[in-house]
């Protein structure tokens, strides 16, 4: 008889403020008794306690490739290989990380040194707060935000020099930094980037990251050009999936995000999503691709070319709901001397995000 006793819950959420927390792994190895193992005289910690130590739950493995979240940093690294990225800086180390039995590990000096400056989220403030019905399910809502390109591949290049790639990673971060300002009250909705600099992420690798954060929705940004890269090309689309297709083994794909034009190539090695319903995902992805297309012709003065079915690789082997939006021909001189415009930008960016805010709200995710 205890379900009836509150109408809502109290509970405690923990105010996370960045601060800057200056880590010393030697130290807290020490304080917290976490076991280390030695490999030719090198002191190795394993990942899983330094996630502990860093405060964060957020990483993602994808072959011999770890990646890590925290609020402010993405930090990549490679099995056996000695090129730490920190936040887009590269750092070379001396031992390189290493996988033992399904386990990697990190070298404790190495990484002391690295993060000896690392922000880390500290537990702050403790707020009461009055919680709706939704909210205490404590169900995540996880928007993962995929700026398109990267690294060698600079996607569409305009005629004056401008690269997609830069354009979809200054807007996706826009986006990132708008969404969290707007969505502060539902800490429920988590926000993560495939990629915070400009490095190469494999199509593949970014449908994993989407995987394995558990996205419920995969947002991705691309700036377009015509295939003869025509001038007068103009006008912004946003493209929902054909079909869903789930598999563990991704087929190969070539990297370069074009639609595979009408053919249906499943291999045998797929299966269709059949737990989740296929209609209902891209339904829903239509819904919000259109919610994306009415917003941005609220504010562009550019023609509103629609919402659109397209048979993108992301689209197609993410299992959630996925739009790509396409926010402008960077072929046309016009257009890309917009795109230079950091305000242009933002006003994309905020656009991109309310489009998103007026999903949550059609689908009562948020008020
Ligand atoms: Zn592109």
């Amino acid at each position: 008889m205890h379900s009836k006793k509150f109408g809502y819950i109290f509970f405690f959420i923990f105010l996370l403020s960045l601060n800057l927390f200056s880590l010393n792994l030697d130290e807290e190895i020490k304080i917290k008794k976490i076991p280390t193992y030695f490999i030719k005289n090198v002191q190795y910690i394993s990942l899983k306690s330094f996630l502990k130590i860093i405060n964060s739950d957020n990483w993602a493995k994808i072959e011999d490739r770890v990646f890590l979240f925290s609020d402010e940093t993405q930090i990549k690294f490679r099995i056996d290989d000695t090129t730490v990225i920190v936040g887009g800086k590269k750092i070379e180390i001396k031992n390189p990380p290493k996988e033992v039995e399904g386990e990697v590990l990190i070298p404790v000096e190495d990484f002391s040194k690295i993060f000896s400056d690392f922000k880390t989220p500290e537990k702050k403030e403790e707020t009461k707060k009055i919680v709706s019905e939704e909210e205490k399910i404590n169900k995540k809502f996880i928007i993962v935000i995929d700026p398109g390109h990267g690294g060698h591949d600079a996607g569409a290049i305009g005629n004056f020099g401008l690269k997609e790639k830069d354009v979809n990673l200054d807007v996706c971060l826009r986006l990132e930094k708008y969404l969290k300002k707007q969505l502060e009250n539902y800490p429920f909705i988590e926000i993560y980037l495939t990629r915070k600099e400009d490095i190469f992420i494999s199509l593949e690798e970014r449908i994993n990251i989407a995987k394995t954060f558990n996205a419920d929705i995969f947002f991705s940004v691309h700036t377009n050009s015509s295939r003869l890269n025509r001038y007068e090309a103009t006008g912004f689309e946003t493209y929902y999936p054909y079909s869903k297709v789930v598999t563990d083994i991704l087929p190969k794909s070539n990297n370069e995000e074009e639609q595979s034009e009408g053919k249906n190539d499943e291999s045998v090695l797929t299966k269709i999503l059949n737990n989740l319903n296929e209609t209902d995902i891209i339904d829903e992805s239509r819904i919000l691709a259109e919610c994306v297309q009415e917003k941005l012709a609220e504010r562009l003065i550019i023609p509103d070319r629609g919402a659109k079915r397209g048979n993108f690789y992301v689209l197609k082997y993410t299992p959630m709901i996925s739009v790509l939006t396409e926010i402008g021909f960077i072929c046309n001189p016009n257009i890309e001397f917009n795109l230079k415009d950091i305000e242009v930008r933002q006003a994309i960016a905020e656009t991109l995000g309310k489009s998103i805010i007026e999903y949550l709200k059609k689908r009562e995710i948020i008020k």
